[in-house]
């Protein structure tokens, strides 16, 4: 991990796009850096963590009251948050300005930070996906016992899932736990997926969760 002052890859409102707040209109704060690989990554702008521009928290804090607004919802995602050098001090700083924070993570590294106002949505990868795979279940324990987090794992086929329900059972995830994301880049492939997978979750009791930003964007940055 780089000891080098953290960037930012963008700073945007829109609307969660997945997982449990779907739907609720949020800033985005998008940092960079991740060396987690994933091969279905949408965001490989953020991987470099000497890209984008210097965390400046007064300058954000001006940026979002003059073009968002109030916004009860502040989004932390990457990249990869927790390996950005200043992840504690921002968390430390959103938790006085937004009555809820969550974090976008693969959960390579645990929970920097804990307490009612920050809800972590770790999405652990499955086998194949990423070099570092195994990483990202190394601290389900930790994750588990926040009980504001939420599994979201992204999932293309019927072997995934079954690898995912191996993982969440070994791991001792609860079902109403885990929301399976369906992979794609486009509307098109995210519902073809969604429809393989619907009957295994409503067997597995996992949520489907779907993916409102590719819905209305695409595969779009910033929006
Ligand atoms: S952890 Fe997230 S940002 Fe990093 S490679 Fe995987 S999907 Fe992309």
């Amino acid at each position: 991990m780089s000891t080098a002052p953290g960037r930012v890859s963008e700073v945007f409102y829109s609307l969660q796009g997945e997982g449990p707040s779907v739907g609720r209109p949020a800033v985005f704060l998008r940092l960079q850096g991740c060396d987690v690989g994933c091969a279905w990554c949408d965001t490989r702008y953020t991987w470099d963590p000497g890209l984008g521009e210097p965390l400046d928290l007064p300058a954000i804090e001006r940026r979002i009251a003059a073009e968002f607004g109030a916004c009860p919802l502040l989004v932390v995602t990457g990249g990869e948050p927790l390996q950005h050098p200043q992840l504690g001090d921002l968390l430390d700083w959103a938790a006085t300005r937004f009555a809820r924070v969550e974090i976008e993570t693969s959960a390579v590294a645990p929970p920097p930070r804990t307490g009612s106002r920050f809800a972590y949505n770790a999405s652990p990868k499955l086998p194949g996906v990423s070099p570092r795979w195994a990483a990202t279940w190394e601290h389900v324990s930790a994750y588990l016992a926040l009980p504001e987090t939420t599994f979201k794992v992204v999932v293309r086929d019927l072997p995934d899932f079954t690898a995912l329900i191996g993982l969440a059972r070994r791991h001792g995830i609860p079902a109403e736990r885990v929301a399976v994301l369906p992979e794609g880049l486009t509307d098109e492939a995210v519902r073809a997926h969604a429809r393989e997978l619907a009957e295994p979750c409503k067997r597995a009791g996992f949520r489907l969760s779907p993916r409102l930003h590719i819905w209305l964007w695409g595969a779009r940055r910033g929006v």
